[in-house]
């Protein structure tokens, strides 16, 4: 994975248009280019009842005042392109907000609920239709614009009411590249990999949950790439070079020629590493590394399950909670887990618990979560489940009837204090005496209950919470950004983000030496644990199991069997003595041709 500031074009010649981005998700994507911005979403229509349209109208303010956040975004991002075209969209994307300054737009949509009470969506396209029919009046190019202006502007509020926006994402055909201004990682959750063939975008940080979803789907993607976005209308052929970070608009045929080339060669790379399935995961002198896999939904568990994983080491549930109306109940959790439980057959499924927030975000749990004013610091993690005990609960139980199908972790996200594992247990006893007394069958002893290592305070107190907890799973993705102050899904700051800044690195030698001293086991679960170049410092910390993206593990387990662990123990030693980050990273790089 390569993460790169953005760029102007390096060529433009006659038809073919090269940008480049942050390159995420590796492989090369040849398609077809659909915008998921255009198109017209199908609205709700409905009265809305007279106690209700104080209400509506507030739905309706908030998915503006969202609307205008996003339009921000993208005018900050629109300053890193060349001059002329950061002015000509500039303009347009402040003539855009001006629109939803209380405009005609807006005052006559607040109007239609008040006084037709008609539901914000149908009352968006009732102000659309009224303003556009007065444009169309007048026979003038510039208003023509205009009246394109006032729909774009509308839709972008219907996307935030509705936030169902990427629905069309199953109708497409095969081999689409999905070209959008922002996924979220909901969205990308609705991505099939047999019908999308690549991503890309122009907001949206490497380490963002886009990012992640999109490597575990095996999908070449490239983010923060505005200008790609600028170019491409839609129904153009698009190369996503994944890897190097590089979309090719319209290529000639030489150039396609290359690219196709490219894919072969990356789809061979994948059939030879296929290969490592049946070998074992031993470093050169003989220590066993486990591997495992971080999932996402039930539909990725035949790839975890061919790629060997020993285990899965972390399964995110929020996925579970998004892309819906309705919170899933405790018969429905279980279902979900059980399948994936079963569909281990026998190997730990370590559950992590609801860590919706920050970025990721779910519908049905808008009421619960409100709109922080710090998503990645407001009430999320394990701290939504303390303050909702409904919600944990139900989950805890679904869990607890899961183990009964195999073996079973709860894992505990963004906790800070022993205090938070402390109370989950004791919900945890709660649960499983009422369990009982419902008549279910559930395994005498709870679970073992295990913390994420992902706050710095946590992981300075790593040793109190190694007391209280019975595994640590440490998620460098959240570690470095809380440590660095650094948003991971932010591509503005994403060339800053770097897991190999000497404080992540002594954070993660205490969290790993509290857990060996304390003899609980110790993961490391964050991105860091997939990519090859860190394995050398990790095992040589003291880690024994990784847990990553199932497409990742045949290359890390190539990398564990080429290692010799006292070399890397020597190595992480030296590198842990090291404060600057330029020797840190040729330390570490230069491991493999040194050690014996
Ligand atoms: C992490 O923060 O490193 C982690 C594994 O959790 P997530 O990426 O889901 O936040
Ligand atoms: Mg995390």
């Amino acid at each position: 994975m390569k993460t790169r500031e953005p760029r102007q074009p390096r060529r433009a010649r006659a038809g073919e248009q090269v940008f480049e981005g942050l390159g995420v998700a590796p492989g090369v994507a040849i398609g077809v280019a659909h915008r998921s911005e255009t198109g017209v979403v199908a609205v709700p229509e409905y009265e809305v009842a007279a106690d209700r349209i104080e209400a509506e109208k507030q739905r309706f303010v908030e998915a503006v005042a969202r609307s205008q956040k996003q339009l921000a975004k993208l005018k900050t991002k629109s300053r890193a392109l060349s001059a002329d075209a950061a002015e000509e969209l500039g303009y347009l994307l402040d003539a855009h907000a001006q629109m939803l300054a209380g405009s005609r737009l807006v005052r006559g949509v607040l109007n239609r609920i008040e006084s037709q009470r008609q539901n914000a969506e149908a009352a968006i396209r009732g102000v659309i239709a009224e303003i556009t029919e007065g444009f169309a009046q007048i026979d003038d190019a510039y208003l023509s614009a205009r009246q394109a202006d006032v729909r774009d502007v509308g839709e972008r509020v219907i996307r935030q009411l509705t936030k169902t926006p990427y629905q069309a994402f199953s109708q497409l055909p095969e081999g689409t590249i999905v070209v959008s201004e922002e996924l979220s990682p909901a969205d990308t959750a609705l991505l099939d990999p047999k019908r999308i063939a690549g991503i890309v975008t122009a907001l949206g940080g490497a380490e963002s949950h886009t990012a992640i979803m999109a490597r575990s789907l095996g999908l070449p993607a490239v983010l923060g790439a505005p200008e790609a976005l600028r170019a491409i209308k839609g129904g153009e052929t698009v190369v996503v070079d994944g890897g190097e970070g590089r979309v090719v608009v319209a290529p000639r045929a030489a150039t396609l020629g290359r690219y196709k080339k490219r894919q072969a060669a990356w789809a061979k790379e994948l059939a030879k590493l296929a290969g490592m399935k049946g070998l074992a995961s031993v470093t050169r002198d003989g220590h066993p590394i486990a591997l495992h896999a971080n999932l996402e939904l039930p539909r990725d568990l035949p790839g975890a399950v061919e790629a060997g994983a020993l285990g899965i080491g972390l399964l995110r549930t929020e996925f579970q909670f998004m892309n819906r109306d309705d919170l899933p109940d405790e018969d429905e959790q279980y279902e979900t887990l059980k399948t994936i439980v079963e569909g281990m057959a026998g190997r730990p499924v370590t559950i992590r618990t609801l860590d919706v927030g920050g970025e990721k975000l779910a519908r049905a749990l808008g009421p619960e979560i409100g709109e922080p004013a710090n998503p990645a610091l407001g009430l999320r993690g394990v701290r939504l489940g303390l303050a909702q005990p409904r919600l944990l609960e139900a989950q805890l139980a679904a869990i607890l009837r899961a183990a009964v199908h195999g073996p079973v972790r709860i894992l505990l996200p963004m906790v800070a204090t022993v205090g938070e594992v402390r109370r989950v247990r004791a919900m945890a006893e709660q649960v499983a005496k009422r369990l009982k007394r419902r008549g279910l069958s559930i395994g005498d002893a709870l679970p073992p209950i295990g913390v994420m290592i992902e706050v710095p305070g946590a992981a300075l107190s790593a040793d109190a919470l190694a007391l209280a907890a019975e595994f640590f799973a440490i998620g460098t993705n959240d570690l470095t950004m809380y440590t660095l102050a650094i948003d991971r899904a932010d591509d503005q700051v994403a060339t800053l983000y770097n897991p190999l800044h000497p404080a992540v690195l002594r954070l993660l030698q205490f969290s790993i030496e509290a857990a060996l001293r304390a003899h609980i086991p110790v993961s490391v679960c964050g991105e860091i644990a997939g990519d090859p170049r860190y394995i050398p410092l990790l095992l040589g910390l003291g880690v024994r199991e990784l847990s990553m993206a199932p497409p990742k593990l045949p290359r890390v387990k190539r990398r564990v069997r080429h290692l010799n662990l006292l070399s890397a123990t020597q190595r992480a030693r030296a590198i842990m003595e090291q404060w600057d980050e330029q020797r840190i990273s040729e330390l570490l790089d230069s491991f493999d041709s040194e050690q014996a």
